[in-house]
């Protein structure tokens, strides 16, 4: 295993990013790819991947999407994949495993990102399952985010895409093989290898114009803003776990239970007993 995999292991099972490396970080180009399951997602990101390599450019993948329904699990592509590219240091997969079934990112996302960027990777694909829901998360991270969509979708994919429209920044309709859609799109196949190149140029065309317009430096301040967020909720909520577990929050909560306090004034209490475990903040492991 690579130094960098072992890295983005320990950052899956939750450890901090290394201090020294977000210094490195902010020369990737971030591309959230989302869509139902089934669209063709991991098949167009394995053609881009050739398309970038032809370009010579270095590209890292995270798939949060382990359990596809349609496919039977994008785990099984992704070792297809894996093998296909595994020979290419110029290519690094990495599929990250999430407990629900939703299409948001991991809180290891962030750093994944991070980390793959630091080590020169020039194009990060971050690809989510879209499923209407928890599609905004992956355009929190993504500088440039591509929705996926298929010709002759479903209701449920059809409800679940006026909320993907909104994030798109570039919409494909893939499996174009298959049959038309007079949407305006890119049409790909990624069966057949169609509009791939065109897609690579919408999404290069889509950064440059993000570099002239201050939005790049938008957009990247909104995703620090919410990665902060959420590392301060997550230390929040584990320090709320800790302040429980002292004695005087045990007498706090039985006096709860036997309806000696109300739970306001619990609260009010406990917030003490927080500012305890929260005094001395610090990177731990
Ligand atoms: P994902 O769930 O969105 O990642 O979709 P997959 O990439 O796993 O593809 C789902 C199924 O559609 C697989 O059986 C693919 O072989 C197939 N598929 C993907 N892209 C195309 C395409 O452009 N044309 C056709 N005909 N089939 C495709």
């Amino acid at each position: 295993m690579s130094e960098l995999s072992k890295l983005i292991t320990r950052l899956e099972n939750g450890a901090p990013l290394p201090s020294d490396l977000y210094a490195k970080t902010g020369r990737a180009h971030i591309v959230g790819i989302t869509g139902p399951p089934g669209v063709g997602k991991s098949s167009l990101i394995d053609r881009l991947i050739e398309e970038y390599r032809g370009q010579k450019k270095k590209v890292g993948v995270i798939a949060v999407d382990p359990t596809s329904p349609i496919t039977g699990g994008a785990l099984l592509g992704d070792r297809l994949r894996m093998q296909r590219h595994s020979e290419d240091n110029g290519v690094f997969i990495r599929s990250l495993a999430t407990r629900n079934h939703r299409g948001g990112v991991t809180d290891s996302t962030p750093a994944i990102v991070h980390a793959l960027d630091a080590a020169g990777f020039d194009v990060v694909i971050v690809e989510t399952v879209g499923t209407g829901q928890d599609e905004v998360e992956v355009a929190e991270v993504a500088d440039t985010v591509v929705v996926v969509l298929m010709p002759e979708l479903g209701d449920a994919i059809q409800r679940a895409k006026s909320g993907l429209m909104e994030i798109a920044d570039i919409l494909v309709i893939n499996k174009s093989d298959l049959g038309t859609t007079k949407t305006e799109a890119i049409h790909t196949s990624a069966k057949t290898g169609e509009g791939i190149p065109a897609l690579v140029g919408a999404i290069e065309a889509h950064h440059n114009s993000l570099v002239k317009s201050a939005e790049l430096a938008k957009r990247r301040a909104r995703a620090a803003r919410a990665e902060v967020i959420r590392l301060l909720q997550s230390r929040m909520s584990a320090s709320i776990l800790r302040a429980l577990e002292t004695a005087q929050s045990q007498t706090i909560l039985n006096d709860v239970a036997e309806r000696k306090l109300d739970p306001v004034d619990a609260v009010a209490k406990l917030t003490q007993e927080l500012r305890h475990v929260t005094a001395k903040p610090h990177r731990h492991t």
